[in-house]
């Protein structure tokens, strides 16, 4: 009864508000009368409706990243004035969407990448899953999709989980990736804020990174694109970020390059590394120890992985940890000087990438990795940071407070 008359305000309010904006929002203003009528994400209200279709499950040795998905899927509507429909777990499939949909013609999209391990006693985690909902939340409100509660998304994922647990693949290295997402759905190529948007997560059991240990890769530093730049979108997690990143790529791979790493400014600011957030290990010009990333001025993305790290490392206390910007120019003469001991990338999917060699305006900088072992692919710290956050997702190690979540 009290959601149906609130739906019923609801479609009141929005004609109400279609008709008279300026009077409707007085009316807003003083009662609050808009934000009790939009129905907020309710995991309570949650519909299973489970696939009867068990797809086989593939050997771990098999899994290729994103390539293969679980029985289901998680969807849940938006309309404005109306808020969030009733949650749904069904069987993955194909979306049913309009051409015009806007999410096709002006990347209405957004997206998170997170993971749920299987620990050692069978149950099922989650790493730090309150900073990817705050992420979601924030990159959808930069492209004037709607947010929702976290906290009933994060209980939502839990569910979705529990009806698709065969598909998390158990061992260390193993994990269920998640990729919930967010598309605006208006039918309609008026370029406005969306009316209508969807929430989907979609689940694919991967294997470690590295299946066979390291592997450092050598970088093409891109000179002639940037990937984002002040007052842009580089800090949230939406679609249209992603296509323009390809070409750098693929030039960088016609060269021999495995990934290319993304300078910004006149002075060769060291950005990101592909889709992973950058850092390096050096002594710096003061003779300390230091390790550094980019700070988040707008236009660096706000890795969890990252702020993992920087939060471990302060921890250990070992070395000065710094979030600043540094430059082609600092790399090259801490490279003359001997002063680099390791870097690598950060991200969800492999943790850390070490980087053995960059190409910067057709020289190359070799990289260390590990002195003390010629055979080494990963340096000793990017190791250590590997293995601590690794014991963490896994549940080995206690890690910080809320940073693994037993679903
Ligand atoms: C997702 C992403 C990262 C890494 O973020 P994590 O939360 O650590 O996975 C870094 N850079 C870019 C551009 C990304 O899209």
């Amino acid at each position: 009864m009290f959601v149906q008359r609130t739906l019923r305000q609801a479609v009141k309010a929005h004609s109400a508000f279609t008709s008279s904006p300026a009077a409707y929002s007085a009316k807003v203003l003083s009662s609050r009368f808009y934000s009790t009528a939009v129905a907020p994400l309710d995991a309570s209200k949650l519909e299973i409706n489970a696939s009867k279709n068990k797809k086989p499950l593939q050997e771990n040795s098999q899994l290729v990243f994103g390539k293969t998905f679980s029985d289901n899927m998680l969807t849940i509507e938006w309309e404005a004035g109306k808020g969030w429909a009733k949650p749904e777990i069904k069987e993955y499939g194909k979306l049913h969407l309009d051409p015009s949909a806007v999410v096709f013609h002006y990347s209405f999209e957004c997206f998170e990448g997170m993971k749920a391990y299987k620990d050692k006693n069978g149950k099922t985690r989650l790493f730090r899953p309150d900073m990817n909902m705050k992420r979601f939340n924030k990159s959808a409100a930069r492209i004037a999709l709607p947010n929702f509660e976290d906290e009933e998304l994060i209980k939502l994922i839990g569910e979705f989980l529990k009806v698709d647990d065969r598909w998390i693949p158990k061992g260390r290295g193993y994990s269920l990736y998640l990729r919930p997402t967010m598309i605006g759905t208006q039918e309609s190529l008026g370029v406005g804020a969306s009316n209508k948007a969807l929430i989907f997560v979609i689940a694919s059991p991967v294997g470690p990174y590295f299946p066979s240990g390291f592997n450092a890769v050598n970088l093409l530093a891109t000179s002639d694109k940037v990937r984002a730049w002040p007052g842009g979108t580089g800090d949230a997690k939406v679609g249209g970020n992603y296509a323009p990143c390809i070409k750098p790529q693929l030039d960088a791979n016609k060269e021999g390059y495995q990934q290319n790493l993304w300078l910004f400014g006149a002075d060769h600011q060291v950005t990101e590394v592909g889709t992973m957030n950058c850092f390096v290990f050096w002594k710096n010009e003061q003779g300390e120890r230091e390790l550094v990333t980019p700070d988040l001025d707008g236009s660096i993305l706000p890795g969890v992985t990252r702020d993992s790290i920087l939060s471990l490392a302060r921890q250990w206390g070992e070395f000065k940890v710094s979030e600043r910007k540094f430059t082609m120019a600092d790399l090259v003469k801490a490279d003359k000087e001997g002063r680099i001991i390791e870097m690598f990338g950060a991200g969800t999917a492999c943790i850390v990438c070490p980087i053995k060699k960059i190409n910067f305006e057709g020289k190359d900088i070799n990289i260390p990795l590990d002195p003390s072992d010629k055979t080494s692919q990963a340096g000793k710290l990017t190791k250590r940071i590997n293995d601590a956050i690794m014991d963490i997702q896994y549940g080995d190690v206690e890690g910080p407070k809320g940073w693994s979540v037993v679903v």
